[in-house]
């Protein structure tokens, strides 16, 4: 097979990051080369460290090398100061906006073992909703001093938001209907929302995601479509979490959601995610810096790897992203080589080798 070349732009950032993006770029070089696989990597600079080297959080170069001259991204994670800084602003956020990555998709899956099984994958919108950031404070003789944020939902973000989980719905149906084991017979989507308080921001919300799933024809017989309120969402899914697929939110809820599920796999150092857009996929640990354990060597590496996997399948390398998928679990099943946030010994270093052993 030709070998295709995919060049990877690598992000650290700060804390952490620094430690668990090296062990993603190592697993990504140690995947077979039967894959036809060839990475080309380029560190690039972001973060809190950054800023206080150059000035500025996300250097020009940076956005510029992600642009043109790569193909997929791995992002750490950036501290944020306590305190607002003068010209200090978060680099990722700044990313998701100068790349288009509108979606972020974050899967949630608990061990083949656990008791409770879960699986399944929030797939947030990324772009508005109360995340605009319009707000004003403002004086009134009657209430006294009050503040208002404007909540934007639009058509065009919320379906294309409502197409991303179609996709990812039917490519998680294709993998069941190929024999790969999983927790559901069939592929569900659920639309979350508040219309019956919110009936104009997200019942359109809703509208537009059911609009464009239909349209797209992603529900057939084999995706259900199903909608629910977010209170009531937040319920069952801590309840009831094996019953979620696909989880499609507008910004706000999927930002509680997708925390609130995290917590539901015991550690923030399992869960990945990735920040999608039509041309560009950045793979990002859900968790932060974490200054606690930064530099001791223990970061537990894992969410990072299911991110690179993560970026693989959104540039259409399943085979890969599989293969990481399967030997990250191995690890996880035995249970034996698990940094200290699950309660073993083993050092980032210890766990990043077992799991490339399992390659
Ligand atoms: P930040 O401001 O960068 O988000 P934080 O203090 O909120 O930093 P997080 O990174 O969000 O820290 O982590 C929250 C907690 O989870 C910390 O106690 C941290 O040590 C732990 N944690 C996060 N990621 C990992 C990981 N990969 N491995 C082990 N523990 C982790
Ligand atoms: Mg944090």
């Amino acid at each position: 097979m030709a070998s295709r070349v995919l060049r990877i732009g690598l992000i650290p950032g700060d804390g952490i990051g620094r430690e668990v993006i090296p062990a993603g770029r190592r697993l990504l070089e140690a995947l077979p080369s039967s894959l036809g696989i060839k990475f080309e990597f380029t560190d690039l600079k972001a973060g809190f460290e950054t800023f206080k080297e150059t000035g500025v959080a996300l250097p020009a170069r940076t956005v510029d090398v992600l642009k043109n001259e790569c193909d997929g991204a791995l992002f750490g994670a950036v501290s944020s100061p306590t305190k607002a800084v003068d010209g200090y602003s978060s680099p990722i956020v700044a990313l998701r906006k100068k790349l288009d990555l509108y979606a972020n998709v974050r899967p949630v899956k608990s061990v083949a073992s656990a008791a409770r099984p879960i699986d399944l994958v929030i797939v947030r919108e990324n772009t508005e909703d109360l995340y605009v950031k319009w707000e004003k404070t403002l004086d009134d003789p009657e209430i006294g001093v009050y503040a208002e944020a404007i909540k934007r939902i639009s058509v065009r973000a919320s379906m294309r938001i409502g197409e991303m989980a179609g996709i990812i719905a039917q490519r998680r149906q294709k993998l069941r209907e190929s024999g790969v084991p999983s927790i559901h017979n069939s592929a569900c989507v659920t639309v979350t929302h508040k219309s019956n308080v919110l009936s104009q921001t997200d019942g359109l919300f809703l509208e537009s995601v059911r609009e464009s799933l239909s349209r797209a024809r992603y529900i057939h017989d084999k995706v259900a479509l199903k909608d629910q309120i977010v209170d009531s969402m937040a319920y069952k899914l801590f309840r009831e979490p094996e019953q979620y697929d696909v989880i499609v939110a507008p910004n706000l809820y999927g930002d509680i959601l997708s925390d609130a599920a995290a917590a539901l796999v015991g550690s923030l150092g399992l869960v990945p995610s990735a920040n999608v857009g039509d041309q560009f996929t950045i793979g990002e640990p859900c968790h932060g810096s974490a200054p606690d354990i930064a530099g001791q060597g223990i970061a537990n590496p894992i969410a990072t790897l299911r991110s690179a996997a993560l970026m693989l399948e959104f540039m259409n390398e399943g085979e890969a992203a599989a293969k990481i998928h399967a030997a990250v679990d191995a690890n996880l099943v035995e249970a034996k080589l698990m940094t200290p946030d699950l309660g073993g010994q083993a050092t980032t270093e210890e766990v990043l080798n077992d799991i490339l052993k399992r390659l």
